[in-house]
């Protein structure tokens, strides 16, 4: 189901951020004011009593608001025409006072391998992000990105490599989503922010996109059932530990110290391990929720039997889970995927020091496997 429409790129006059010197500036705004300013509400975006509000300023009853609400985020609608049991004044008076943010499919790739699929979306603007569709035993997960590129500036991934071109809204997050799920005609059953961009950057709208993906009149996941990974962005792990949101927290650790981390990571230039490691022991105390890590393979850089014991050290006593990741390489970075022995070797370390661990399974290998990947090769890059 290879679905290929004209290519677009976006032109010229996006504002991008590189990673400075000294590493990324998480605590700058984040290019997100282009479309967040606009005259007329994101009505995807609304949390069901900003829709209410919406819907009773434009002289329309409660129950409205509550049959939209179920277009937006039950029945994921494409188009006001689709909404039928709304009459078409109001769903005129609605095209005019509001947008509705819908994903374009630009391409569609389906792994021979496992089926996986991996999507290229278009946004409003033109724009273009990905997003990946797995099937695993346990369901149906759905990678979706958070920002156009990414600016944390981490060495091996293809995401950051053009900086941050802007942030996505919560429509858009849930639009890559709710598009899939329509595509596919699959059940969604967990959701995993591991796609393009660094979530905490764009914190107001994860926090926005988590209470509308939960909405029982709406999708209604499992808070449970999503995953959200940072690079280690301090504040906003702090800050996230209090919003009873439970999701599975990932930390992209990588390296088992600041120096080493900083090689791979511009933003351990910001925060040590003595910061962020905490952190995460925070969410873990406060939700309950056990923390995953992640540690990306490098082959002679982080992988030796020294790095899995240093690595247990680290971890020790902590209830949380490693995920290790060999190193998908990207061909403008010269990083080598660690040798199977040596994955495994590192992983039985890991168990024999008490930590549970896991490889991750390579999901679509055959077509554009890493973060960012399929998005370069379609602009031509
Ligand atoms: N910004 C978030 C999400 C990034 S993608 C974060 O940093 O956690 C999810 C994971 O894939 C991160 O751990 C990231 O470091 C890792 N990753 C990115 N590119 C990779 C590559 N080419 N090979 C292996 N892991 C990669």
């Amino acid at each position: 189901m290879t679905a290929e429409y004209e290519r677009k790129v976006p032109e010229n006059g996006q504002r991008i951020l590189q990673p400075g010197a000294d590493g990324p500036k998480p605590e700058g705004k984040a290019p997100d004011e282009e479309t967040s300013e606009r005259e007329v509400p994101d009505l995807r975006s609304l949390s069901r009593e900003e829709l209410l509000h919406f819907v009773l300023s434009l002289g329309e009853k409660k129950y409205r608001a509550e049959q939209l609400f179920s277009w937006l985020h039950e029945k994921q609608a494409e188009s006001f025409e689709e909404m039928t049991n709304l009459p078409q004044a109001f769903r005129k008076l609605l095209a005019e006072k509001s947008r509705l943010v819908t994903l374009k499919a630009a391409q569609v790739l389906t792994s021979q391998i496992d089926g996986t699929k991996k999507f290229l979306f278009e946004l409003p603007d033109g724009n273009v992000i990905e997003s990946v569709w797995m099937q695993y035993e346990h369901g149906n997960s759905v990678c979706i990105s958070s920002q156009v590129g990414c600016r944390m500036g981490c060495r091996f991934c293809a995401s950051t490599l053009d900086g941050c071109v802007r942030s996505l809204l919560p429509s858009e997050m849930l639009e890559q989503v709710y598009r899939i799920r329509k595509i596919t005609g699959e059940r969604v059953s967990n959701i995993v922010i591991m796609g393009s961009g660094e979530p905490f950057d764009n914190y107001d709208n994860l926090i926005r996109f988590l209470h509308l993906i939960t909405e029982e009149k709406g999708m209604n996941l499992s808070i449970r059932n999503i995953t959200v990974s940072t690079c280690g962005l301090v504040p906003q792990i702090r800050r996230f530990t209090e919003e009873n949101l439970p999701v599975t927290l990932a930390l992209s650790l990588h390296a088992t110290s600041d120096e080493k981390r900083r090689e791979l990571m511009p933003i351990a230039n910001r925060y040590s391990l003595s910061e962020v490691l905490p952190a995460c022991d925070a969410y873990f105390e406060k939700t309950g929720r056990r923390v995953s890590y992640e540690y990306s393979l490098v082959s002679g850089v982080n992988d030796s039997p020294e790095e899995a014991e240093k690595l247990a050290k680290l971890l020790k006593g902590k209830n949380c889970h490693v995920n290790l990741i060999p190193v998908n390489p990207v061909k403008e970075r010269n990083f080598r995927r660690s040798e199977r022995s040596q994955i495994l070797e590192f992983k039985n370390l890991l168990e024999k020091y008490g930590i549970n661990a896991t490889i991750r399974r390579e999901m679509g290998r055959d077509i554009n496997g890493a973060c960012g990947q399929l998005r370069r090769s379609y602009m031509g890059k």
